[in-house]
């Protein structure tokens, strides 16, 4: 099994970095290997307590990364034709390939 790390949430002002196990791609799923994520205004309110967020949730979710593994039949292949190793995105209402 194959691990990753993840900030997450722990409770008001407590965010921990974990070990987790690493997602295994689905069909019409892409894993990516994040490099680099945000902090946005959302993690900033989870975390002083003011979204009613369970505690084990991981914190950022406006990645950048490489696409690790594409699943069969993933809908963002037709229109862009990603491939393993290409660099992409994620904002919160739209997902790039670039
Ligand atoms: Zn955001």
């Amino acid at each position: 099994m194959e691990l990753m790390k993840a900030a997450v949430f722990r409770g008001p002002g407590t965010i921990e970095i974990e070990e987790r196990k690493k997602p295994v791609t689905r069909a019409g799923e892409a894993v990516i290997r994040v490099t680099t994520t945000t902090i946005c205004g959302t993690d900033v309110h989870i975390v002083k307590g003011e979204y009613p967020v369970k505690p084990g949730l991981i914190l950022g979710h406006e990645p950048v990364g490489i696409i690790e593994s594409l699943g069969d039949g993933n809908p963002a292949a037709r229109r862009t034709h990603p491939r393993e190793g290409a660099r992409a995105f994620h904002q919160s209402t739209n997902q790039r390939v670039m």
